[in-house]
């Protein structure tokens, strides 16, 4: 079923009774070219991409919950494209450039909105980095501007600028960083999957991953065993446990990040804002709830859920930043499990196992990257070789340490990203 304006008013005049489900909630078969165990943004990404660029349809998502359950559907929506280092700047500028043209790919509305994101600074060593940082994005082909005080006064009218501890030098604007509907792109890459004959196992935990002779041989799982000649884990937080089915021992470590949404308000956030001295960053959805959020909760968990000590860290550099949102209630927090590597970079290789793939690492920037990993990460299940943009993202960085892109410049290791 294809979406239209057209469709939409027919189904309007005559009670909406032809809508379909978007995908078809299948029931594992006894075998498959290809299993990717997990139901999140880039697992479904990974699924689609398989079929449309490389014709394999015989393949499986198995999720053990529901699709779009994690952490796809549990962020705070920001797509951008202002990284800084070669080997992250190509990844993320290619994945933008898929974001700009999903809707059409899909036929789903994603609400893909490219507001306008603003990173604040607040000291002159600040606005150093940022410059240098806006022109690599410009070098990468992306778009920045560079904002003085009074620059960004004029977007962002509502902020504190006489905060005497914060100062506002300036901000680096990136004009098409903005927002989409997280689970709309989870619906949307299920359905694109689906509708190309890839089955979407939901209720379908893996426990274990069979190996013969160096070979993956299939999975097994909560609804029987599958057999698969070529298998991919793409489940983000989870990422060690399931990599520990395969007896491999990942540089990993989960953690929670928590995100927050006020009550409805009427427009007044018009961009992503991010602060430059505190962990905060917000933008207003399209329902009009401020959503926002901070940085992880620094302890290692698999818990679902934040704790109250960052709700109050994250609150208080809002309040910093623009203290006209003490006045807004929330209505909620959640919690997301992120897959963190020692330098904040994500995953996406081979493994020694053969015909076993992982993508894994992205942590707290994993919703901006869906397309981009799932393209890359079926360009190379499919053929073997990684994708140009994704290229670097190898997994044996972490033992031989050439290649590390520790894009924050806090060094290697988990706890300082
Ligand atoms: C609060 C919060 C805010 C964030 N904000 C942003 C943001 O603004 N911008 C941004 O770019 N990124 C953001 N992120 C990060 C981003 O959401 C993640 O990096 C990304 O969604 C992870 O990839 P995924 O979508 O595939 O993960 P998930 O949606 O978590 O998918 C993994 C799936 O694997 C399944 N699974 C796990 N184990 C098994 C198993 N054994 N068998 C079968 N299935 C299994 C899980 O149930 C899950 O559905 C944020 C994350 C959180 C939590």
């Amino acid at each position: 079923m294809r979406f239209s304006g057209l469709r939409v008013l027919r189904e309007g005049l005559t009670g909406n009774k032809g809508w379909t489900p978007q995908w078809r909630d299948a029931d594992p078969k006894a075998e498959y070219d290809a299993i990717i165990i997990g139901g999140g943004g880039h697992g479904l990404s990974t699924a689609y991409y398989l079929a449309k660029e490389h014709g394999l349809t015989n393949v499986a998502v198995l999720e053990k919950g529901y699709l779009g359950g994690g952490n796809v559907g549990r962020n705070t929506t920001i797509v951008r494209a202002n990284y800084f280092l070669p080997g992250n700047s190509e990844f993320y500028s290619h994945s933008l450039k898929l974001w700009e043209g999903l809707e059409q790919d899909l036929n789903y509305n994603v609400m893909h909105s490219q507001r306008g994101l603003i990173n604040l600074f607040h000291s002159d060593g600040q606005r150093d980095a940022f410059a240098r940082r806006g022109n690599a994005m410009i070098n990468q082909g992306d778009d920045a501007v560079l904002l003085d005080r009074a620059g960004v006064r004029k977007h962002l009218p509502y902020l504190d600028f006489d905060n005497a501890r914060f100062p506002i030098y300036g901000g680096l604007l990136h004009p098409r960083g903005g927002t989409a509907r997280h689970d709309a792109v989870a619906w949307g890459y299920a359905r694109g999957a689906s509708e190309r004959g890839v089955d979407l196992i939901q209720q379908c935990e893996v426990t274990g991953i069979d190996i013969e002779n160096g070979r993956v041989r299939g999975v097994q799982t909560t609804r029987g065993a599958i057999r698969a000649k070529k298998v991919g884990i793409v489940v983000a937080g989870r990422s060690g446990q399931v990599a520990a089915m395969a007896g491999m021992r990942l540089p990993i470590e989960s953690h929670v990040l928590q995100a927050f949404v006020t009550e409805g308000l009427k427009p007044c956030i018009d961009h992503v804002v991010s602060f430059g001295m505190g962990h905060f960053y917000i933008s207003q959805s399209d329902k009009g709830g401020l959503v926002f959020g901070g940085d992880l909760d620094f302890y290692a968990s698999y818990a679902a859920r934040g704790n109250l000590p960052m709700a109050e860290h994250v609150m208080e550099a809002g309040m910093a930043l623009m203290p006209m949102i003490g006045k807004a209630r929330v209505l909620r927090s959640w919690g997301g499990i992120m897959d963190m590597t020692p330098d904040g970079s994500p995953i996406i290789d081979k493994t020694d196992t053969q015909g076993l793939f992982i993508d894994c690492g992205w942590c707290y920037g994993g919703f901006k990257a869906v397309p981009g990993s799932g393209f890359s990460f079926a360009h190379l299940m499919a053929t073997g070789h990684h994708h140009g943009p994704a290229a670097r993202y190898r997994l044996d960085r972490f033992r031989t340490g050439r290649g590390l892109m520790d894009e924050e410049g806090t060094g290697s290791q988990h706890n300082l990203h």
